[in-house]
């Protein structure tokens, strides 16, 4: 992934960046959109298909993760709370 990212960055030529602060900039402004939209889609097929949207494991029953990280998951909403009080 970020192998990908750094040889599409290299492509561009340099005056092609100007318009933004640097190119990791640039690219994000290009393409977040479609970024967001693949990640959204890739969400929802993982959902769709019962499997985890961490790590790709069965899910357990009606929720969207697996065993593993909905433990995870209950220990980042046991600290936040902790947090609060
Ligand atoms: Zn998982």
């Amino acid at each position: 992934m970020i192998g990908k990212l750094l040889r599409k960055l290299r492509g561009i030529p340099e005056d092609d960046t100007k318009n933004y602060p640097n190119r990791f900039l640039k690219f994000y402004y290009r393409n977040h959109k479609r970024l967001i939209k693949e990640r959204h889609s890739l969400y929802k097929n993982k959902r769709k298909k019962g499997i985890c949207v961490r790590c790709s494991q069965p899910v357990i029953s009606d929720i969207i993760f697996c065993s593993y990280h909905r433990q995870k998951q209950q220990g980042y909403n046991h600290k936040a709370r902790s947090h609060k009080s």
